[in-house]
């Protein structure tokens, strides 16, 4: 189901960067605030399938969809038609002042797609940071307590209370300070590193809960089931379910940010149900509209109904032609069979790299749900090589295929290819992240 008009090859027409790319970047550095960065200096000119094709010609597999967002693909025909139609309606009015059918479906869709068979309530925002924002206010207001916990390794956005939730010191926060109080950092369960069963890493962070904040002054725990930015760390089994349980008897909201992980990028529409966890409110971003600014906060209906009308919103939030695509979006993981081809992926990567792991000792992990896998690099005594990973990520993208780096320390390589890639295309891109790893 590749709906793409541009032939679905890795192929390299000019030396990188072309003379049109790095005309850009020039421009770029004379324009664009240098704390933008960008991994690669080649200006996209089409996307889609499994392909990005540069100003000059060359075309490279795309191993990252944006950061998890086209999970459907960059020029899903689904998602393009949704929005030329919306656009020749109407690209805006407001939901807060005059209302529209598209806002109200997507609600539907996401109280309905998300786990647990409760009533639930949703509130449609622009960005990932804007979802986490409004998950920890809705929190707040129904439980009237002041505390959010968040964990090591976390990653909720660049927004001033996201940034204090946020893990990593550089680049996100340093110097960008003081940042919201009453954010409060919980030890994360890491099998490949803390050896702990889900029980035990749940005991120590109910410990801390407890110790350090006290569920008296909790409103929120607020955790990504599959960390992203942070590496891409599957919790141990039964950490999660536990930690829901302790917030359900504690009065305390259980929050899953599910922005990199939700929508249909790991094989099911959300990573919770993989945990089996049904969390009070879920955020979502990232994957539910293809590229378009759209993001979401769904919860139980007393917890999102508990503050005053007016409490929530914003001027673009829930924009119409953002609504029309999300709406294509979810048409598409349906009608296309896109958990399956997510579960078929993982298959796929887990295969090669767990059979190129056995032969390596510089892979010490290889791990990931659906379409969102990586390998963890090591030096000779199990230490982070970040270095590692950043040279098979400049071979790759020299030979052609765009490869996301992650993790607090820098040396996971995160594979987040978009549904729509031919299966080849996907080989291809993991023979050639072997061949680099064979000549280093
Ligand atoms: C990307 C991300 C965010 C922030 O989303 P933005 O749209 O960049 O603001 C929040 N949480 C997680 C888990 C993310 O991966």
């Amino acid at each position: 189901m590749s709906q793409s008009q541009f032939p679905q090859v890795r192929k390299l027409v000019t030396e990188l960067p072309g003379p049109k790319s790095k005309e850009f970047a020039q421009r770029k550095q004379e324009a664009v605030s240098s704390c933008v960065a960008t991994q690669n200096p080649i200006y996209a000119q089409y996307a889609g399938g499994g392909i990005i094709v540069d100003l000059d010609g060359n075309s490279f597999i795309d191993m990252g969809s944006g950061i998890a967002v086209t999970t459907v693909g960059a020029t899903n025909e689904r998602v393009a038609a949704a929005i030329k139609k919306q656009a020749d309606h109407f690209t805006h009015t407001c939901f807060m002042t005059t209302p529209y059918q598209g806002y109200v479906e997507v609600c539907e869709f996401l109280n309905q797609a998300t786990p647990g068979d409760f009533s639930k309530r949703s509130v449609l925002l622009n960005s990932g940071s804007e979802a986490v924002e409004n998950a920890v206010k809705v929190a707040r207001q129904y439980t009237g307590k002041p505390a959010v916990a968040a964990f090591e390794h976390a990653y909720h956005g660049r927004t001033n209370l996201t940034m204090a939730m946020t893990s990593k010191v550089s680049p996100y926060k340093s110097g960008y300070g003081p940042f919201a109080p009453e954010v409060y950092r919980m030890p994360m369960s890491n099998p490949y590193r803390d050896g702990l069963s889900g029980d035990e890493a749940a005991a120590r962070t109910i410990n801390w809960l407890e110790k350090m904040i006290g569920a008296k002054n909790l409103a929120c725990i607020v955790i990504e089931p599959l960390q992203g930015e942070g590496g891409f760390i599957v919790p141990a089994e039964g950490f999660l379910q536990n930690l829901a349980k302790w917030a359900s008897e504690n009065e305390v909201v259980f929050v899953a940010d599910e922005v990199q992980c939700g929508y249909g990028r790991t094989g099911k529409m959300f990573d919770s149900e993989w945990e089996g966890i049904t969390p009070d409110v879920i955020c979502t971003a990232k994957g539910i509209a293809g590229g378009m600014p759209l993001s979401a906060v769904t919860g139980r209906e007393e917890i999102m109904n508990a503050g005053v009308a007016g409490g929530l919103g914003g001027t673009y939030g829930g924009n119409p032609v953002s609504c029309a695509a999300a709406l294509a979006v979810a048409e598409s993981i349906k009608k296309d069979g896109l958990l399956e081809v997510a579960q078929r992926f993982e298959k796929i990567i887990r295969e090669r790299l767990s059979a190129l792991a056995a032969s390596d000792q510089r892979i010490g992990d290889v791990r990931g749900r659906g379409a969102m896998m990586a390998i963890e690099l090591v030096d000779s005594e199990g230490k982070p090589d970040a270095g590692l990973a950043k040279e098979i990520q400049n071979r790759a993208y020299q030979r052609g295929v765009i490869l996301l780096a992650c993790g607090t320390e820098g040396n996971v390589i995160r594979m987040l290819p978009p549904l729509s890639m031919p299966d080849e295309l996907l080989d291809d891109a993991l023979g050639v992240i072997e061949q680099i790893l064979k000549e280093i």
